[in-house]
């Protein structure tokens, strides 16, 4: 199977090209049609298999077929990491898959001043890549709102509890609008893990690999 298989609009292509990219992995084979459907999913995968990739690539194509402004103080995505290692590496993917397509893509993370990511987020943004306590701070300080949330993403699911993120994640999923797909990505599925999943996704399509 090749890229031009999966659906996916000219620019994003392009981009994949550009990367030397030609096959999509298991899970962007499983994910791609289906996010594009507009489905929830549930992903079991492992760092390396090609995971952000595989949610970044339909969603960047959703935002090249239904172009909107962006939002006053908000963003279109949110993308949820663990750590701000991940969070940088997801957005420059995002920066890289998306380089087509005119998107703003914004890190917003702990152990860095909060001002310089207040100014980076005041006229709002396309794509927010986060870690729980640095993003409620910024909302708690009326700098930034999810509630115009078109597409959201929580990854390692596994690793956001062991970090105890249980609590924020709860007080975001409270802050999200109802109507907006929902994807959920961890390497493990126990228990604890998919009554999480419960909490976030609507019906989901479930994908493991
Ligand atoms: P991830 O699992 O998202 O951390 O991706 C693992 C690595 O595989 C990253 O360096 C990606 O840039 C790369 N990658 C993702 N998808 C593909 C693909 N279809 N072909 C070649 N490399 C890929």
């Amino acid at each position: 199977m090749e890229f031009t298989d999966l659906g996916l609009s000219e620019p994003i292509l392009k981009a994949l090209a550009a990367k030397k990219y030609t096959s999509p992995t298991p899970i962007q084979q499983k994910a791609v049609p289906v996010l594009l459907e507009g489905h929830d999913l549930c992903g079991i995968a492992q760092t390396g298999t090609g995971k952000t990739a595989a949610f970044a690539l339909p969603s960047l194509d959703y935002f090249a077929r239904h172009p909107k402004p962006t939002p006053v103080r908000g963003c279109r995505m949110l993308v949820l990491s663990p750590t701000r290692e991940l969070a940088a590496q997801i957005a420059q993917s995002f920066r890289d898959y998306g380089r087509f397509l005119k998107l703003s893509v914004e890190t917003v993370f702990g152990g860095v001043p909060i001002n310089r990511q207040i100014k980076a987020l005041s006229q709002g943004v396309d794509i927010v890549v986060a870690t729980p306590g640095r993003l409620l701070d910024l909302i708690d300080q009326r700098c930034f709102t999810i509630k115009d949330t078109e597409i959201f993403v929580l990854d390692e699911a596994d690793q956001m509890m062991d970090m105890g993120f249980i609590h924020p994640l709860k007080r975001i999923a409270k802050l999200l609008p109802t109507n907006r797909q929902n994807l959920f990505f961890s390497a493990t599925m126990p228990k604890e893990i998919e009554a999480l999943a419960g909490q976030f996704l609507n019906d989901p399509v479930k994908v493991s690999v």
